[in-house]
């Protein structure tokens, strides 16, 4: 898919539509210069003068008119002030409000129907599932891969497994930790393999880091499941460690994962999670899966859809599966078309929805420490609305005074409601008051 970006306004505009370029670039799709020529065309929007946001809403129209069969997003400050007027101007299929900036990429693939097979099957993950920000930051300790799943085509493009060494990343962390950052997620392109190349394992890098260093939350990106050593599990022990998990499942039909040359089948992924939740309360499972492998029959997909619905996750990141060139899947028989793969596309979005739904609902009445972000949304009657995650990595939503500052602090609070798969908590701890 062609995706044209384009900006009005400010330089933090600007860098955001970098960070989607380069998120939709590693979801698969190529960036063009030429409005003309693209299928999904995204405007980040300015509203900070009158004449700003009617410059915004001419830009909107004539994109649209220039080219009509693209699909159009709009964020930004316009979109986001005026978001119904913004939802109703001709051609506009998506408004994304500012407050979800950073999901821009994934919400509008998912929304759209327009998720295609990553190039990589865990990397691009890490860009879409993690909100960045002064309080969260990456940290790459591994590249490449050792395995031939057949839809990925990392084994071309990423080479053989190289491991940072423990010390390297043990640094860096500390750094970022002076420099404030308050949780770091640890990425790789197979994050499982960290250290076959150096004689040691995942296992051993999260203890050391756990041990030298104090950074207060430790997160780990997205995970094949499988080369879990056996004292992984009991890392979570830590509350450092933050007990949320993506283990790409891709498929619930073992005869689906056995053409994709998976080498976790779906026994062995029900072990792993049913041990993660006995051990951890709250443990939040999420996972990707790809509908519409080739040769994916009825029997297996009914199959596949109820061991997903069996172990339930938090969050599912739904792929449709299209043919890779480079890459053994695209030469297997039996491609299916476009409308069963959109039907079972449609099909999985509603179930993911009701199984994150039931998850938000099993955390409602506990208290978490949810590390509060930058971002804010100010409201009328001197409040403002924050966001921040619990360690589980549910996004929850609060109200503060104007005057008080939440930023960057990891506070008790009690969820107390869920509306629309969105959970509203009340700060147990007191907000800084910026006025004293
Ligand atoms: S384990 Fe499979 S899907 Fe994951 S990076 Fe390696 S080849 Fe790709």
């Amino acid at each position: 898919m062609k995706v044209h970006l384009k900006t009005l306004g400010c330089r933090l505009n600007e860098a955001e539509l970098e960070t989607w370029a380069q998120a939709f670039q590693k979801s698969g799709h190529q960036i063009t210069r030429q409005a003309q020529v693209a299928n999904l065309i995204v405007i980040n929007s300015c509203a900070v003068t009158q004449d700003a946001a009617r410059k915004s809403r001419q830009l909107i129209r004539r994109i649209h008119r220039d080219n009509p069969q693209a699909k159009l997003v709009v964020s930004g400050c316009y979109a986001t002030l005026n978001q119904d007027e913004a939802a109703s101007l001709l051609g506009v299929d998506l408004v994304v409000s500012n407050k979800d900036k950073d999901q821009l990429v994934e919400k509008t693939l998912t929304e759209l129907n327009m998720a295609v097979m990553p190039s990589m099957s865990t990397e691009p993950g890490e860009i879409s599932l993690f909100t960045r920000g002064r309080q969260r930051a990456f940290v790459k300790v591994q590249d490449g891969c050792r395995y031939r799943c057949t839809f990925c085509i990392v084994t071309v493009a990423r080479g053989e497994e190289v491991s940072r060494p423990v010390q390297a990343v043990i640094d860096e962390i500390n750094t970022l930790h002076q420099q404030g950052i308050t949780e770091v997620i640890l990425t790789g392109v197979h994050l499982g393999g960290y250290g076959s190349d150096l004689g040691n394992n995942l296992s051993t890098l999260i203890s050391t880091i756990l041990a030298e260093t104090t950074i207060p939350r430790l997160r780990l990106g997205s995970l094949e499941p499988w080369e879990l050593s056996d004292d992984f599990f009991a890392l979570f022990q830590n509350p450092r460690l933050m007990p949320h998990l993506h283990l790409p499942l891709q498929s619930g039909s073992d005869t689906v994962l056995r053409r994709m040359a998976r080498r976790c089948k779906t026994e062995e992924f029900a072990t792993i999670v049913n041990q993660l939740r006995a051990q951890i309360p709250h443990f939040n499972v999420t996972t990707d899966i790809i509908v519409g492998f080739p040769g994916e029959t009825e029997e297996e997909w009914q199959e596949s859809y109820n061991f997903i619905k069996k172990i339930g996750f938090g969050h599912v990141h739904i792929f449709t599966y299209s043919s890779r060139e480079g890459t053994k899947a695209a030469s297997l028989p039996n491609q299916l078309n476009g409308d069963i793969k959109k039907q079972r596309s449609q099909q999985l979005h509603i179930l993911a929805n009701d199984m994150k739904l039931q998850f938000c609902k099993d955390n409602l009445g506990y208290e978490f420490p949810v590390l509060w972000e930058g971002y804010n949304e100010p409201l009328e009657g001197g409040k403002q609305k924050v966001f921040g995650y619990t360690p589980n990595y549910l996004k929850v939503s609060s109200l503060i005074n104007n005057h008080e500052s939440v930023e960057n602090q990891t506070i008790s609070t009690r969820l107390i409601a869920v509306e629309e798969l969105s959970i509203f908590g009340e700060i147990i701890g007191s907000p800084l008051s910026l006025s004293s």
